[in-house]
């Protein structure tokens, strides 16, 4: 892990160079470049983890505006017209993708329709498909025409939850910030691509001491995939049935969800937002397992996606230990 001062250290000097570049530059004709002295560019990211990745890789040198608060669904949240405004004027709009931003999918295409360059992180990563419910989908050629062939109906977009799938991404969203910026992120590409190497290894000793076996999860709805896989961990059920908070569960799926908890002899329910509070509870109630929230979707108030990980870890690792 490369400490945040020398990444911010090796950013700046990064941002001197390029200034010295484009000084050299002058009087070569490149209108494209003439204004990048005067104005940075705005990188629009949808939720605060991606955020946290792109401010790692432009640091000073864009501005890096995040629309999903803290805390937000983002399985459940609709832009404001403001937020649809900032998309229409970005540089370069980074999102989830896999319909993880459901309210927002419409405005990033008319974003992207009006010329603006979108990166979807998901596109870059080995993703997870689901067959959900018996798989077959007759809208799964819809987004066949909009020239996104990687738009995976039943994909997982919750690629956050395992570092090392968002460290494949790194090099395509490293090329896309430097397409916008007009500036050079080498430095801090190889060394964010270093950090998620590190917390590869960081989950891996918060997890060591749980029995084999014994990572057994009910999450609030089919958000931990990635961790599960890669960490060892078993996916039990969820309370909500589905890859999104705004799934309905049936009186059916929660019978077979308290039996797969009796079953597996799972004591802890992990709550997520989007998790609706008395479904959870009378899972609880009647199962006599506990409820542990767990900060799945979005970063703690100025915390990074290096604590946002660990505290993932952690809670996991408490909430199955006690
Ligand atoms: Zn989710």
């Amino acid at each position: 892990m490369i400490p945040t001062p020398i990444l911010r250290g090796l950013r700046l000097s990064l941002a001197g160079l390029a200034v010295a570049g484009l000084t050299t530059a002058t009087g070569c004709g490149d209108d494209a470049n003439s204004d990048a002295k005067d104005a940075r560019s705005t990188v629009v990211v949808t939720t605060p983890i991606l955020g946290s990745l792109v401010e790692q890789l432009v640091g000073a040198d864009a501005e890096v505006q995040v629309l999903i608060p803290n805390g937000a669904d983002p399985h459940d949240f609709s832009p404001s017209a403001r937020d649809i405004a900032a998309l229409g004027n970005a540089t370069l709009i980074v999102s989830n993708g896999l319909d993880l931003e459901e309210g927002m999918v419409e405005a990033i295409e008319n974003a992207e329709g009006d010329g603006v360059a979108v990166f979807h992180a998901a596109d870059h990563v080995t993703v997870r498909e689901i067959d959900e419910e018996g798989g077959h989908d007759e809208h799964a050629d819809e987004h066949a025409d909009d020239g996104h062939e990687h738009h995976h109906e039943g994909g997982d977009p919750h690629i956050w939850t395992d570092p090392l799938t968002m460290r494949e991404m790194v090099p395509a969203l490293t090329t896309a910030l430097e397409r916008a910026t007009g500036v050079q992120l080498d430095a801090t590409s190889t060394a964010l691509t270093k950090e998620l190497t590190a917390l590869d290894g960081e989950v891996r000793s918060i997890l060591a001491d749980l029995p084999a076996g014994g990572c057994r999860l009910v999450t609030g709805h089919d958000s931990l995939g990635y961790f599960a896989e890669r960490y060892g961990c078993e996916i039990v059920g969820t309370v909500i049935p589905g890859l999104s908070s705004t799934a309905e569960e049936s009186a059916k799926d929660l019978a077979s969800l308290q039996d797969a908890i009796a079953e597996a002899q799972v004591t802890t329910v992990f709550t997520e937002v989007g998790t609706p509070k008395k479904v959870a509870e009378q899972v609880a109630t009647e199962t006599g397992a506990r409820l542990v929230e767990l900060p799945s979707h979005g970063l703690a108030t100025g915390g990074d996606y290096r604590a946002f990980i660990t505290e993932l870890a952690t809670r996991i690792h408490d909430g199955l230990s006690r």
